[in-house]
């Protein structure tokens, strides 16, 4: 087994690790900024390393800073966890050449799947079907670029390859406003992602978003962990996730996640990873594939009863996953609320000292947060302080937990997105189940 672990992280999925390393009897190592040494995980790791400033471009994207802690500290292993360095293809390289364990994809499956156009490509190639488009960049002849998107049908949407959280995407409902449309999304897409290419695809207009969660180990076994709903979004940002998909039957789970778990030993994945589609009139349709863990991963454990980061510990360790495909049965059902450090009315941040924290309890209940009383939230990171995730027997009462949870949490000092999710949890649409991409922003129009 991994003997010691760099968490290259911080926040709530820093103490998740940690929490699955300790479960395992790894040592941990934290590494943190100047500003997050109180961070719970820090406190509890087995060791910690100040890596650099407050500015994530001086500490948790710091490379050199990371891999002379696991120097120093005589680890084998660095976790990277979501957002930061975990997709960055170079970092999995020079954590791999320094002679440790990245727990994630090897780099060159990273590197083609964060371009969305190799990936795109790769699964077609996969059998995973993909939303009809350009089929690769779009160039600079203009006509040329008008005769795709007469091909395709307006609406299209216009999506730079190197994109990722929700950003350098344009939708173009006419032929007079595609060039326009192109150009600005190849600067944006430049100035953000430092690559200006772009492609072309159809712009689905009522989707749900629906992805599957799979697992791969090295010894050439693949299993997928089925889908979660993560419709509920507001500017491309997810905000509930659930599992299951409300009125996805257990055939079409099953010959999806089959696709999923297929594509994963066609193109060499190792780890947990998830398939992202947009599902529209019972079709999927492939738009990206994540190569970590997740934000939204406890939905899936909590109806599997896998835990997923130990697999990922598990697998980075050279040992085959736990379960075999016809193990995992989906029990019940879960669902997460994003808990933000923002105001409810204008979403904008809102950092600053907690003075009190309490968290819900009860069956079924589960809070993934490195809250506690005079806890500091900086303002220098994503304004994303926990997660609470329930879990009941049906729909219904995992809506009925989330619901009392919500009332029961107290976050006192700053405001949080909290009162938005108790208005969606008693929002009719949203308990009816199956509510599309554009739900949310539509609700929250109405309202203004
Ligand atoms: P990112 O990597 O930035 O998250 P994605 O490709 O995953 O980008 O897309 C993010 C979100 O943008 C999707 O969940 C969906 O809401 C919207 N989106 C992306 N592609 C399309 C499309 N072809 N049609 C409609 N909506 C789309």
């Amino acid at each position: 087994m991994l003997d010691k672990v760099v968490i290259a992280n911080r926040g709530e999925i820093a103490l998740r690790i940690l929490r699955a390393c300790k479960e395992m009897g790894i040592r941990t190592v934290a590494v943190h900024s100047t500003v997050d040494r109180d961070l719970k995980h820090v406190r509890l790791a087995d060791e910690s390393v100040c890596i650099g400033p407050a500015p994530s471009n001086q500490s948790y994207l710091n490379i050199p800073a990371i891999i002379s802690a696991a120097e120093v500290t005589d680890a084998v292993a660095i976790h990277p966890g979501y957002g930061f360095l975990s997709e960055n293809a170079d970092f999995a390289e020079r954590v791999e050449q320094s002679g440790f364990v990245f727990i994630g994809p090897r780099p060159e499956t990273i590197r083609l799947m964060g371009d969305k156009i190799s990936a795109i490509d790769a699964m077609k190639r996969a059998g995973v079907p993909c939303v009809p488009g350009s089929g690769g960049p779009l160039g600079e002849n203009e006509d040329d670029n008008l005769a795709v998107a007469r091909q395709i049908g307006y609406p299209v949407i216009i999506k730079a390859a190197g994109g990722g959280g929700g950003r350098g995407m344009r939708v173009v409902h006419s032929e007079a406003a595609l060039p326009n449309a192109i150009s600005l999304t190849r600067s944006e897409a430049l100035a953000a992602f430092g690559d200006s290419t772009v492609y072309m695809e159809k712009f689905l207009e009522n989707p749900r978003h629906i992805e599957f969660q799979v697992l791969a180990d090295d010894l050439g076994n693949a299993i997928h962990l089925g889908e979660r709903d993560c419709s509920m979004q507001r500017r491309h940002q997810k905000v509930i996730e659930e599992s299951p998909g409300p009125g996805i039957d257990e055939e079409v789970r099953q010959r999806m996640g089959k696709v999923c778990a297929d594509a994963c030993l066609e193109i060499g994945y190792r780890g947990a990873g998830t398939f992202e589609f947009l599902y529209e009139n019972g079709e999927f349709y492939f738009i990206e594939m994540n190569t970590r863990i997740q934000v939204e991963h406890p939905v899936t454990e909590m109806v599997t009863g896998v835990d997923l980061v130990k697999q990922q510990l598990l697998i980075a360790a050279g040992e085959p996953i736990s379960y075999k495909q016809s193990d995992i049965v989906m029990r019940g059902h879960a669902i997460e609320c994003r808990i933000n450090a923002e105001d409810p009315e204008t979403f904008m941040p809102c950092p600053g000292r907690v003075t009190r924290f309490h968290p819900p309890g009860g069956p079924g209940v589960r809070v993934d947060s490195h809250l506690y009383d005079g806890y500091m939230v900086p303002p220098n990171y994503d304004s994303m302080i926990g997660k609470l995730i329930v879990h009941g027997e049906n729909r219904a009462v995992a809506m009925a937990r989330m619901r009392t949870a919500l009332d029961e949490v107290l976050v006192d000092g700053i405001k949080t997105n909290i009162p938005l999710h108790q208005r969606l949890l008693r929002d009719s649409g949203f308990q009816s189940g199956g509510t599309n991409i554009h739900y949310l922003e539509k609700m929250l129009k109405k309202r203004k």
